[in-house]
């Protein structure tokens, strides 16, 4: 069908040109999407440690320019042909999973978050740093009325990934489950942790943040700095789960030892250095260590109705979509409290 183009709707976009270059700041011409796809409104993204895997070209076969973005909030402004279950004026959000096939054999054992294909958005296609994106029906969640879109949006990545690797750790309610690192993961960690009712304890390096964590629902801090973390895990009687947070993995191996029996090290801090550990650390306690990457659409509606009913929040900065070098560069530099969040 021949169609005539009247006139062009730019926007604003903000870009990766090619890996390791800065950000630019152009217009493009609206999307429109196609069948299997809605275009979002974005009101607001989450800006994450993981987008230096877009701005660095760290995550293979990724085409460029690229919008980076993956803690999409935002609403319905059109829908592909044949979309009947989500509709115009819908509220929305788009996370780290961006789409599924659907056939793979992770697929059809009903492992959406392990599919052979999956799609990432800000990786695999135009991410949230831009005023309206396209996404694929299967990697949106519902956004509730009480939340707002800047309040939603870090909860679509950093939130998803600490309730879903804390809910899914094995930790029954009353047990001493450690948070290490308080910083963009780490503090909304505590509070996931605290509202399971867990006895937590937070790790951080320095004694300025404890204060801070015992607000967010730390029982106990450890000043990994001061003391052997390990050792005063040890004397808490060991922990059933430490979620590792922070980037490091030097700070991961260190903490095995603070494991009790049957105790897991929960890994959501993105390091590519090995974690060192010797088989008799796991043997004796019959400890492991597991991975986890956030969660379905499914899981990112969980991670919003928990955290609406329990006040679950992030703490958050604000940078018009413009300064997103900016935001880039302060969510960077650590000192950031703790998530950066772009507005349109
Ligand atoms: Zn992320
Ligand atoms: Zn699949």
């Amino acid at each position: 069908m021949a169609t005539t183009r009247v006139a062009v709707k730019p926007m604003k976009v903000a870009q990766v040109p090619k890996p390791g270059a800065d950000f630019e700041i152009v217009e493009r011409e609206i999307p429109d999407p196609v069948a299997g796809q809605v275009r979002i409104k974005v009101q607001a993204c989450g800006v994450c440690h993981s987008d230096t895997l877009t701005k660095e070209g760290a995550w293979p076969g990724i085409q460029y320019p690229r919008v980076p973005g993956h803690e999409v909030a935002g609403v319905i402004d059109e829908v592909g042909a044949g979309v009947t279950t989500w509709k115009k004026g819908q509220r929305v959000g788009v996370g780290w999973h961006g789409g599924h096939d659907g056939t793979c054999r992770e697929c059809r054992r009903g492992d959406f978050r392990n599919c052979k294909n999956q799609k990432i958005s800000g990786i695999s296609y135009d991410g949230g740093y831009q005023q309206y994106m396209i996404a694929p029906i299967e990697a949106l969640a519902a956004i509730p009325d009480t939340l707002s879109d800047v309040e939603a949006a870090p909860l679509l990545c950093a939130g998803i990934t600490t309730y879903n690797a804390l809910r899914h750790s094995g930790a029954l309610p009353g047990d001493l489950v450690a948070v290490q690192g308080i910083g963009g993961l780490g503090h909304l960690g505590i509070q996931f942790a605290h509202k399971f009712g867990y006895n937590v304890v937070a790790i951080g390096r320095g004694g300025e943040t404890a204060a801070l964590a015992k607000k967010l629902g730390a029982n106990t801090y450890i000043d990994s700095a001061a003391t052997n973390a390990a050792e005063a895990l040890q004397k808490l009687g060991g922990a059933r789960v430490i979620l590792a947070t922070a980037p490091s993995s030097k700070a991961m191996s260190g903490l095995i030892d603070g494991l009790g029996p049957n105790g897991e090290l929960m890994v959501v801090g993105a390091d590519f250095e090995p974690i060192q550990v010797s088989p008799v650390q796991l043997i004796v306690g019959s400890r492991t260590i597991q991975g986890w990457a956030a969660g379905t659409p499914s899981d990112s509606e969980d991670t919003l109705r928990f955290s609406e009913l329990t006040g679950v929040r992030a703490m958050i900065e604000t940078f018009p979509l413009e300064k997103a070098a900016e935001a880039y560069a302060r969510m960077l530099s650590g000192k950031a409290e703790f998530r950066v969040v772009l507005t349109m």
